[in-house]
């Protein structure tokens, strides 16, 4: 039997090393997952970069919090799942007593333990994680497509906080992976016209493919005036998904009076943008964080296993965990989409 797992470590800034650890053991109310797809988020990026993610990394620590898999080994007293069952786990331990818990705000949780950035996740061959994490995942369900659950999960988060309606008019700005998701959820939900800022032109095609009704490309033209070029007087909600200054005080000037404007991105822990107050005031607009997911990974889960969304075409390739680094380190291949590592080879 394998005792001896392959996983990147992350040492510290811009220090991401391959080493061979014993397996993990399982501990009571734990599943060993053999990890077969695990997604590399903007959050590991900061860490990687010596920033925060969602919260304060130490190392040495592996990371990881996108992945799906194989139940491998059930620790003492589980009864949610078997071995062999296909999953994925919800990175988000939280501790369920304190305050924010007792209030439903498991997001805020005191003592939140967040699997792959406070312990160990999945960019590793073998991950523990509590049962009670655990979502199951249909056998018609790649897991590349199951470890977009979690992304999915935070993005519905934001759109719950979104005030979308019926016939709504929605900007998103950011044509990545997660403005993409955005997108289809703000179409669910109802939006009329949703609108796409992005430089990039592949992403601005796959905008349009997933149902942008125009996309905007915001090195050439004046977001504003292709907006109304296309007839959009209104923009309702405004959802920011990069996490720059400049984009962050525009979303303030396009969203209509009335207003609602999501700052989805993670941005750097001091990163700051200069508010109009009086556009607050008079727009009497609504400005809201989302801030990861509790509460949407088992809906995320129910959408990737009845094929209600797509999560492939942000997807730019799938790669071991030697090239893991070489993406954390090179914002040029991350600008073409989402990067899955498969840790135990090819996945399905
Ligand atoms: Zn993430
Ligand atoms: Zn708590």
């Amino acid at each position: 039997m394998q005792k001896q797992m392959k996983c990147v470590v992350f040492h510290g800034k811009q220090d991401e090393r391959v080493e061979y650890r014993d397996i993990p053991e399982p501990q009571e109310g734990e599943v060993l997952i053999k990890v077969m797809a695990c997604g590399i988020c903007g959050s590991d990026v900061h860490i990687y970069e010596g920033d925060q993610g969602s919260a304060a990394a130490v190392p040495p620590l592996i990371q990881g919090h996108e992945f799906a898999g194989i139940v491998d080994r059930l620790g003492k007293d589980v009864t949610s799942c078997r071995v062999g069952d296909r999953v994925v786990a919800d990175p988000a331990n939280n501790c369920e007593e304190c305050f924010y818990c007792e209030a439903g705000l498991m997001s805020h949780c005191d003592h939140m333990e967040a699997i792959g950035t406070t312990r160990d996740g999945g960019f590793a061959q073998y991950c523990t994680v509590p049962a009670r994490l655990i979502h199951h995942i249909e056998d018609s369900v790649s897991f590349q497509e199951a470890a977009m659950a979690e992304p999915l999960a935070c993005c519905i988060n934001g759109a719950d906080r979104s005030d979308i309606e019926l016939g709504d008019d929605v900007v998103i700005y950011g044509g990545g992976p997660i403005g993409l998701l955005h997108l289809q959820l703000a179409l669910m939900k109802g939006a009329a016209r949703v609108a796409v800022v992005e430089p990039v032109e592949e992403k601005r095609a796959m905008a349009t493919k997933l149902g942008a009704y125009c996309t905007i490309n915001p090195v050439k033209d004046k977001v504003q005036k292709v907006l109304q070029d296309n007839g959009i007087y209104h923009v309702k909600t405004v959802i920011e998904t990069c996490g720059r200054k400049e984009t962050s005080e525009e979303a303030i000037e396009i969203v209509d009076k009335h207003g609602t404007v999501i700052y989805f991105a993670v941005t750097g822990v001091n990163a700051t943008m200069d508010l109009k107050t009086y556009m607050v005031f008079q727009k009497e607009l609504s400005i809201k964080g989302s801030y990861c997911s509790p509460y949407g990974m088992e809906r995320a889960t129910h959408m990737i296993n009845a094929h209600r969304i797509d999560v492939t075409t942000m997807v730019s390739d799938a790669i071991p965990l030697e090239e893991l680094e070489s993406v954390l380190k090179d914002p040029k291949k991350r600008a073409t989409g989402k990067y899955i590592v498969l840790p135990n080879g090819e996945s399905d």
